[in-house]
């Protein structure tokens, strides 16, 4: 892992069960072990295991402060603070974009884990801007249901139309492209001109 003196931003991304948080849970008490004053935030929606801490599918646990929107992050940061985590920063306002970069600049070590893409394989809210101005992108593999190869995909398989579903092994499964299955207008968002849309979707 390179130690960057001067600030810097980390992403961990790609599919549900991937190990985001377990790895985010990792770098957590690496810095806590080298006695760096942290803290770990979460947004207030992702209440899945538990109200207040982040919990991994493989049930590790750390304590975190759930906030509402990116500017909680800046008016909840303690003086003392130099590391900074932030999970599931997919589900935040964009507003965490210019958070994440002002925390860098001022110093701090930021460390982020989120899905890449929602369960349409569309890139999910402030994601692209995020990976964009990383230092450093970590991506994950998860382990396709299907057939054991590496997973990029996160597959709802419950039939809710919403972008944000919380759920678990009930709701999703991890998928390589393969074994992926795209809803019929998961690519509605790419802005093509029209003649140019036929032939890719040929
Ligand atoms: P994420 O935050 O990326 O959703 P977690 O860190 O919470 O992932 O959980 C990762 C753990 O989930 C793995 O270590 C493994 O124990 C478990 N797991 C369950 N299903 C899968 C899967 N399909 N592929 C990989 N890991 C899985
Ligand atoms: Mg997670």
């Amino acid at each position: 892992m390179p130690y960057f003196v001067y600030g810097s931003i980390e992403v961990i991304c790609w599919p549900m069960f991937s190990g985001k948080t377990e790895e985010l849970i990792l770098r957590v008490r690496r810095a806590q072990i080298a006695r760096q004053k942290i803290q770990i935030f979460k947004p207030a929606i992702d209440t899945r295991y538990d109200e207040v801490a982040v919990v991994s599918h493989s049930s590790q646990s750390v304590q975190s402060e759930p906030v509402a929107n990116s500017i909680d992050v800046l008016l909840n940061l303690k003086d003392s603070t130099r590391v900074v985590a932030i999970d599931e920063i997919q589900f935040f306002d964009n507003g965490i974009v210019e958070v994440v970069d002002k925390l860098a600049r001022r110093g701090f070590r930021v460390i982020c884990a989120g899905l890449d893409l929602d369960y349409k394989a569309i890139p999910f809210g402030p994601m692209p801007q995020l990976l964009a101005i990383a230092d450093e992108v970590t991506k994950i593999n998860a382990i396709c249901t299907i057939c054991g190869a590496p997973a990029t995909r996160s597959q709802r398989i419950s039939q809710s139309q919403e972008q944000v579903l919380l759920g678990e092994t009930d709701s999703y499964e991890a998928r390589c492209r393969g074994h992926y299955e795209y809803e019929e207008d998961s690519k509605a968002h790419l802005p093509l001109e029209e003649e140019v849309r036929p032939i890719l979707d040929n």
